[in-house]
């Protein structure tokens, strides 16, 4: 019996664990791993828990009408997995188990020790690449060492997918009869420790969800991407981040459609689709930064040097940075919009990431750990590489002394203000002209429901600056 265990890879398409356990007559089983404990430790959102095993009551169905049965684990943290899935192999017969590597260093930790107590009982463990287009290791310097800049990774990665090609493959063929498929919840595996698991009907899962979006976009949005994707108000990017972080849909599957839609790959920043590629050249940036440098799972900073800045825990300004009462309206509506919904636009990720960081001096891992308790597309990686980006301590970093001003942010990104009236009640009968600083017209009506400014911009950025100013005196 060959065993594929379903991690981040929640699809039956371009799936390398699963292809390759199929490719004998052997039979094939499938297994998923609940650790709600683990999970609240990595802090994943509860919007994401809901999502993903929403997509593993829809892979079991599929899995089934396939005629392979999938298996659940419930398990508290990690440290458990190994000796659960032993004994679950013991059990089935297994012998071989295949998976798709995962890339943070906790989950790497685990997979060793399953491939250390399978060993025992002569279970062999194959891990692949599921998780990138392009294996993490496989894009290094001349010097054989990962990128530290964004460009020439960039650069080097393009030119490693053209000399090692890719093919996608289909959703493997039935195995024998289809099987019947109890819903999680029916079988007990839902229950209070998981919390609230209603799914959001804002976020429908599903492998032919994700194609629909990515042709959607592919089809209206991505000749424009390079236009539109800054303006939140102008929905110009794939939204495909929650079924990319969930591997509904993989990296892969989304180049190969991109290079169909335009006939070839776009070589270059003039030609169309180039810009969006480019996105996804940056996830996998991030992705193979996180297996080279393992640093980056254990909340140090990329740049150990930046470890001594002088950053604030102070909770008074985080709550209400997380709770979008700064001040600054384009802040105060993405907040908001990431509370209510789970997911935010790049921009405004970029925003108040460089608001927490460079306004308020709040250390970056706070960002970061808030950031995954409300996304839906909560990903290490991702979401380590975008704060570290902001606070000027990760590869690539923004210049320390560039420092996004949040007002002009908005006025430029937001220049109607229609996404702020959308997200900051208080301000929704303002006009376009003071939306972006309401604080005078709002004095003037005597109104008092928004919150003052929490802080100077043009003091706080002199500050920001001063910090990293300091440290490269020492
Ligand atoms: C502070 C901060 C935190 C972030 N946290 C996360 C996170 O937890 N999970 C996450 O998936 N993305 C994260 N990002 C990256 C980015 O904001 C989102 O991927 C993007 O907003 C998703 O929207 P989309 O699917 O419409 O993207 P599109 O613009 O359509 O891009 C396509 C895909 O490329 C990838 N991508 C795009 N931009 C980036 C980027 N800068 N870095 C890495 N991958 C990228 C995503 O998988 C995305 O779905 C973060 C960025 C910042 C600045």
């Amino acid at each position: 019996m060959r065993l594929v265990w379903f991690r981040n890879d929640l699809r039956l398409a371009d799936n390398p664990a699963l292809r390759h356990a199929g490719a004998d007559e052997e039979p094939v089983a499938a297994l998923f791993v609940i650790s709600p404990t683990q999970w609240r430790q990595h802090k994943m959102a509860p919007i994401r828990q809901r999502f993903l095993l929403a997509q593993v009551d829809a892979l079991g169905l599929e899995l089934a009408a396939l005629g392979i049965e999938l298996h659940l684990l419930r398990v508290e943290t990690f440290a458990e997995v190994p000796a659960a899935l032993a004994s679950l192999c013991r059990e089935l017969g297994v012998t071989r188990l295949y998976a798709n590597q995962a890339i943070e260093l906790d989950e790497q930790r685990r997979d060793h020790g399953v491939t250390a107590a399978l060993a025992e009982q002569e279970v062999s463990c194959h891990w692949l690449n599921g998780c990138c287009v392009l294996p993490p290791g496989r894009v290094l310097t001349g010097s054989r060492e990962m990128f530290k800049v964004f460009t020439p990774f960039s650069r080097a990665w393009l030119k490693a997918l053209d000399e090692d090609g890719f093919v996608i493959h289909r959703a493997p063929a039935p195995r024998g009869d289809s099987l019947p498929w109890q819903p999680l919840a029916e079988r007990g595996f839902i229950d209070e420790a998981l919390g609230e698991t209603t799914p959001d009907p804002r976020w429908p899962v599903g492998e032919a969800e994700a194609l629909r979006r990515l042709h959607a976009f592919l089809d209206q949005g991505v000749l424009d991407y390079g236009e539109t994707r800054d303006f939140p108000v102008m929905a110009g990017t794939s939204v495909l981040s929650p079924y990319l972080a969930a591997g509904i849909i993989s990296p892969r599957q989304c180049v190969a459609a991109l290079q169909q839609r335009l006939g070839g790959r776009p070589q270059s920043k003039a030609q169309p689709g180039f810009v969006w590629l480019n996105e996804l050249i940056w996830r996998e940036f991030y992705r193979h930064l996180l297996v080279l440098v393992p640093s980056l799972s254990m909340n140090r900073p990329f740049k150990p040097e930046t470890a001594a800045l002088p950053w604030s825990w102070d909770p008074d300004a985080f709550a209400a940075w997380c709770e979008g009462r700064t001040g600054y309206p384009i802040v105060d509506a993405a907040m908001r919009c990431l509370n209510a919904t789970g997911w935010m636009h790049n921009r405004l990720r970029m925003i108040v990431a460089s608001f927490l960081t460079k306004d308020l001096h709040i250390h970056w891992r706070l960002g970061e750990d808030y950031f995954m308790s409300r996304l839906i597309d909560g990903d290490l990686a991702a979401n380590n590489g975008g704060w570290q980006w902001a606070a000027g301590t990760g590869a690539d970093a923004a210049p320390y002394f560039r420092v996004f001003n949040p007002t002009t942010q908005g006025q430029r990104f937001d220049p109607q203000g229609d996404f702020i009236r959308t997200w900051v009640s208080e301000l929704a009968d303002l006009p376009a002209t003071y939306v972006h600083q309401p604080h005078d017209w709002l004095r003037l009506k005597g109104r008092q429901d928004y919150p003052a400014p929490m802080v100077d911009h043009a003091v706080a950025r002199v500050r920001a600056i001063e910090m990293f100013r300091d440290l490269e005196k020492k």
